[in-house]
């Protein structure tokens, strides 16, 4: 009902003013056409009336309606960052984020990480002048632990809350308490005017957190009415219709829907099953290319990786095409490309030329790029699984569900009639699940829990959860949480190392490493190991240069395995391109980024990867170095550096069984050694690795060669020395989480 164009409801989206130096004039008039003419263009002020009414308010609107990047500028508009108030909106990705953020600032026509910013992992673009800043969800759970009523914001948009991400699913619990305390110390003020009452009520949550009621009211704006805080307005927005678990859940909540317009899209399956799908995703993007009409073609991949197979086999493939076809651009986009290279996508094509989007699931509803018309669906999505019984996460591609299906699909039909071609059967599309599970109840909580109870919320079983994970799920992360010793024998955040884990933007046991890392005096390798393991991909190895890429590795493999390696990549680089600009003289940034990309190709080295693992490095250092610990490198003695892995990462530790095969300590999995390790074939007797990945059997991968011996030595809390000689066994996991 809330849908329904009436241009009375449309709110003035203010004329274009041309201004010198700008984009021109006719990109800002095209801007402005093309805003004027969304879906949501018309249910503005309905839009900005309903979150004046609504405390909490749920938007549904199909994707590409205008959902993300216009509601924040209404709410701009209707005054809702007024005295410095900002609206924030989270987004499970982070290419999203960046898109996004930098698409409104140019609608607006403001400078991006001016009025408008983002904030992701790593990467802050936001200044004190940001009003409108849109964020990755776990950004917002982490400002969540330095200000506990989040008082810079008067609205919390949830973007994409269909996603159900882990980091979405806390923050709606999170929010809810949030709101319900900003409105106690909201009326405590009222009734005595005194800051101290009202930081007494908040007491639960904020233990940890001295409260002053209103730091800014201090500052010189400190006017008696801005001293009050506002009730904290929450819109939750999805792109699937229903919104009854949302309503429910944000005790009957207000839902309104943005009529779409969805142009037919035609279905093609296969009619057998594919063997291999990219070469079928191959095959049929250059069949769509040679016999359909123009319009852009998406296709699905799974990871960066094989989007950059694909990116190579299209290449090489349509060099070969008949004279006379149009030329195909190639326009990749994943989470880990460089930010500066993720809004290509966007760019239209030249006349004449067709662009072939590889994306992950990014595109399947947080990014609507336009121009597309033909869609290739091979039916898979790349996520976490998670087994709570013996508490092991991996990544794996598994099918997606009928939802997304159809949220794929519908891409093709955004501007037009399109077609989309499902590279599976009928009978397996009709054997998918209705929806996605909600990622809570396939993921390691260990992270999640160590928020919570930073956040002061000890009773994490007791939460407020919308779909609550397993109990098994969560006693088996408190567990892993005690042995890396973050929680105390009560179960509460163990002081400094808990409190301190909780800090670091990174999983538990990744912070675990990087705190432990200076008593063993090599916090710059852990540094080199944390960006470089995050970064992904680093060795990039063309299939029809195999034998040479193999060659150029060989320089900086370890016989220790996949962590020394990758510090060799990194030293090398250091000494070998840095280093050598050093001493040129000044560091000129595009001679140093030339002599990158040289240094990359001849060493076989993904550059992307590279540039991103370095970022990151740089990232960490400055959260270490801002923590007051000391950034020490132990040179050749990778031995210590190694104990150190073993002190860190004692939980994935594999010993090697009398029939060749690996066993997997803490759980008792059996597992064998990805084909991308340096150790692959090399049958080490104990290794500890970094990650599961499950295809037709269960792979480790990144690892590090150890004496079995250290684990006993390194994590008593955890291997008897008996247990390793005899048996290769942890301790029994029976008590050792006192209940409370
Ligand atoms: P929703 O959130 O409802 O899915 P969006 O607000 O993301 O919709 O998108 C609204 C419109 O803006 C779409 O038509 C899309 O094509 C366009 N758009 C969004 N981002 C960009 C961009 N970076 N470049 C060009 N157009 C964009
Ligand atoms: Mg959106």
């Amino acid at each position: 009902e809330n849908g329904k164009r009436k241009s009375s409801d449309a709110l003035p989206v203010p004329r274009p003013k041309l201004m010198k130096n700008d984009l021109g004039g006719s990109r800002r008039r095209e801007i402005w056409e093309q805003r004027r003419t969304l879906p949501i263009a018309s249910a503005a002020k309905k839009l900005v009336k309903e979150v004046e009414n609504n405390d909490t308010l749920i938007v549904i609107g199909e994707t590409g309606s205008g959902k993300t990047t216009q509601l924040p500028q209404f709410l701009h508009a209707a005054g809702y960052c007024k005295g410095g108030s900002m609206v924030g909106i989270t987004q499970p990705r982070r290419v999203a984020a960046i898109t996004v953020a930098t698409r409104v600032s140019e609608e607006m026509g403001v400078q991006l990480s001016g009025e408008v910013g983002y904030s992701i992992r790593f990467e802050d673009a936001t200044s004190p002048q940001t009003r409108l800043k849109f964020m990755t969800d776990g950004m917002l759970l982490r400002e969540a632990l330095l200000d506990p009523l989040l008082r810079k914001y008067s609205v919390i948009i949830l973007d994409e809350a269909h996603e159900r991400t882990v980091h979405t699913d806390v923050l709606f619990g999170l929010l809810k308490g949030v709101q319900k305390r900003r409105r106690e110390v909201r009326a405590d003020v009222e009734v005595d005017g005194k800051t101290e009452q009202g930081a007494s009520m908040v007491k639960p949550l904020e233990n940890r957190t001295q409260i002053k009621l209103d730091s800014e009211a201090h500052g010189s704006n400190g006017s008696s009415k801005s001293r009050r805080l506002k009730v904290l307005k929450v819109v939750v927005m999805s792109a699937t219709l229903d919104a009854q678990g949302f309503c429910e859940y944000f005790d009957g909540a207000k839902a309104v829907y943005i009529q779409g317009r969805q142009h037919p899209v035609q279905i093609m399956n296969t009619y057998t099953p594919e063997a291999d799908y990219l070469d079928a995703a191959l095959i049929t993007t250059l069949q769509v290319h040679l016999e359909e009409a123009p319009g852009d073609i998406l296709v699905f991949l799974t990871g960066q990786e094989e989007i950059e197979n694909m990116e190579r086999l299209l290449t090489e493939r349509a060099a070969f095409l008949p004279e006379g076809t149009p030329k195909i651009l190639i326009a990749p986009i994943y989470a880990a490309l460089p930010s500066e290279q993720q809004m290509r996508v966007f760019e239209p094509a030249p006349t004449g030329v067709r662009k072939v989007i590889l994306a992950t699931n990014i595109a399947e509803t947080s990014l609507t790029i336009p121009g597309i018309r033909y869609v290739i669906d091979p039916g898979l999505v790349k996520a976490k699984v998670y087994n709570p019984r013996i508490g092991v996460e991996s990544l794996a591609v598994v099918p997606i569900s009928k939802a997304q299906a159809a949220q794929r699909s519908g891409r093709a039909g955004r501007e037009g009639p399109g077609k989309c071609f499902r590279l599976y059967t009928v009978e397996t599309f009709n054997k998918l699940e209705e929806a996605t599970v909600p990622e809570i109840k396939r993921c390691n909580l260990a992270n999640v829990v160590l928020q919570l109870k930073a956040l002061g919320i000890d009773d994490v079983l007791g939460f407020d959860f919308m779909d609550k994970p397993s109990r098994a799920a969560i006693v088996k992360s408190l567990e892993h949480l005690y042995i890396l010793g973050a929680l105390t024998d009560e179960g509460k955040l163990s002081d400094p190392l808990g409190v301190q884990m909780a800090r670091f933007p990174l999983e538990p046991v990744y912070a675990k490493a990087m705190l432990v890392s200076s008593s063993f005096r090599c916090s710059e390798e852990m540094l080199t190991t944390v960006a470089m393991l995050s970064a992904e991909s680093i060795f990039f190895t063309p299939r029809e240069k195999f034998k040479e890429a193999n060659a150029a590795r060989q320089r900086f493999t370890s016989p220790e395995g996949d962590h020394i390696t990758l510090i060799n990549v990194l030293r090398a680089y250091t000494q070998e391109v840095e280093g050598s600009q050093r001493i040129e003289g000044e560091v000129n940034h595009k001679k140093l980024e030339k002599k990158l990309r040289s240094w990359c190709s001849s060493n076989f080295i993904n550059g992307r990867s590279l540039r991103r693992a370095l970022d990151i490095r740089r990232q960490v250092r400055g959260y270490v170095e801002g923590m007051g610990l000391e950034l020490i490198s132990c040179g050749d003695d990778l031995n210590q550096f190694r104990r150190c892995l073993t002190a860190s990462f004692f939980l994935n530790a594999a010993h090697k069984q009398a029939d060749g095969k690996y066993r997997a300590l803490s759980t008792g999995q059996t597992v064998a050694i990805h084909p991308s390790s340096v150790l692959f074939g090399k049958k080490p007797d104990c290794v500890l690795f970094n990650e599961l990945v499950r295809t037709n059997q269960q792979y480790i991968r990144s690892l590090t060669r150890i004496d079995s011996l250290w684990l006993a030595e390194l994590a008593p809390q955890y291997y008897s020395t008996r247990d390793l000689v005899y048996a290769a066994r942890p301790l029994s996991q029976e008590g050792l989480l006192k209940p409370h």
